[in-house]
């Protein structure tokens, strides 16, 4: 991962679905490029390709057509495997309903990355206690996420997502399935990570209060970028 090179670069991305008068462009031809230390919010209408666009980020689906690289490597030109190791490595996400295994208890939860990634036992704990601590969740580590709040859920989603360290963190909505006050202390966890610890962050978000905390602000708008803007965060 070489310096002074984009996280991601989109050019000229193009998605479709179907084919003939059935066609959808999901995707019409993005160029989009993402530095590291950077906090993007992305906004549109339902339709407008957000998760799309966020699915090829996170190496879940392929282009069309265009180039994506990520940390200059060309994932276009990667096979299935080299993508979930790319995944696995350097991305982290999070999702509106939180994904946590119900039955499991939030260090397992947390460690599960870890598992995917050969992490001796004893290591995988260490680092699984250390997230539970950034995220405010010190003491909770036995408890399963029934016996937890929805805000502290999502912390033990976020803390999942960071314990490899990713590069990048993608979340979809993170903040959908929480009042505001949650809303705004998972917004603030991830400023804080995103400032602290240096992850890059792309968020999707329908809420202009939650892309208030992000520095750059992208619309889509029928599969193409309709505006992208710096703002100052909240
Ligand atoms: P958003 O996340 O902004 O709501 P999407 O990226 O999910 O938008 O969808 C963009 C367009 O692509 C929509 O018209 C949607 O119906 C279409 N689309 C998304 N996924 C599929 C799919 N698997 N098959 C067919 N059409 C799809």
């Amino acid at each position: 991962m070489t310096d002074g090179i984009p996280l991601v670069s989109f050019r000229g991305i193009t998605r479709h679905y179907g084919e003939g008068g059935g066609l959808v462009r999901a995707l019409d031809g993005v160029d989009l490029t993402i530095e590291r230390g950077e906090f993007i919010a992305i906004m549109g209408p339902s339709g407008s390709g957000k998760s799309t666009a966020m699915n090829i980020i996170g190496c879940l689906d392929r282009p069309t057509s265009g180039s994506f690289r990520f940390s200059g490597v060309e994932v276009t030109a990667l096979s299935r495997d080299e993508r979930a190791k790319l995944r696995r490595n350097y991305l982290g996400f999070v999702f509106q309903g939180f994904n946590l295994l119900n039955r499991t208890t939030a260090i397992e939860n947390v460690e599960l990355p870890l598992i995917y990634r050969g992490t001796p036992k004893r290591e995988r704990q260490e680092k699984a206690v250390r997230a539970l601590q950034l995220v405010g969740l010190a003491g909770r580590e036995h408890h399963t996420p029934g016996e937890l709040s929805g805000g502290q859920q999502q912390r033990v989603a976020i803390a999942r997502a960071i314990v490899t360290d990713p590069l990048l963190l993608l979340a979809d909505e993170p903040t959908g399935n929480l009042d505001t006050a949650r809303s705004r202390e998972i917004m603030e966890l991830i400023t804080r990570l995103n400032q602290e610890k240096g992850i890059t962050v792309v968020m999707v978000t329908h809420e202009q209060d939650m892309a208030a905390y992000a520095h750059r602000v992208i619309r889509f708008v029928d599969g193409r970028i309709a505006s992208d803007e710096a703002r100052k965060a909240a």
